[in-house]
């Protein structure tokens, strides 16, 4: 059995972003040599996540409006976790909504999506580093 792993950086300039990441992950499959495995993608962070669904502008939109509805960032003094001089209680929560990780089948060297399906990393707290695991077995 092969196995690869290999992480990618981000740091948004905004404090909420998107970013498809297909091609990040199909180009670690590459490099890997896999032609029928599991690719686990996760973030390595608990402020930002790793999902999959649509790369639709206007469904980006929806999810910043949404979250932004679930958990507000402002008032800062709304959530106990930022008592402790931190700010990004509502990124904590943001993530917990749009998932850790996300596990896709590799057939004959690529990524088998379902349709329309794209990965995406989920940015909640930026203007910093990140990083994402990307895990590959198979043969
Ligand atoms: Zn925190």
């Amino acid at each position: 059995m092969k196995h690869y792993r290999e992480e990618l950086v981000f740091k948004t300039s905004t404090r909420i972003a998107f970013i498809n990441i297909s091609e990040q992950v199909q180009e670690a499959i590459n490099k890997s040599g896999v032609k029928n495995g599991l690719c686990l993608v996760n973030s390595m962070h608990i402020t930002s996540s790793v999902y999959i669904n649509d790369d639709e502008p206007g469904l980006l939109h929806d999810y910043e409006h949404w979250l932004e509805k679930i958990a507000p960032h402002e008032p800062i003094k709304q959530y106990r976790h930022n008592d402790t001089g931190e700010d990004n209680a509502d990124a904590h929560i943001k993530r917990q909504i749009m998932g850790r990780e996300v596990v896709v089948a590799i057939t004959n060297g690529k990524l088998d999506f379902g349709t329309w399906e794209q990965i995406f990393y989920g940015e909640f707290d930026g203007n910093r580093k990140k990083r994402v695991l990307i895990k590959i077995i198979g043969e």
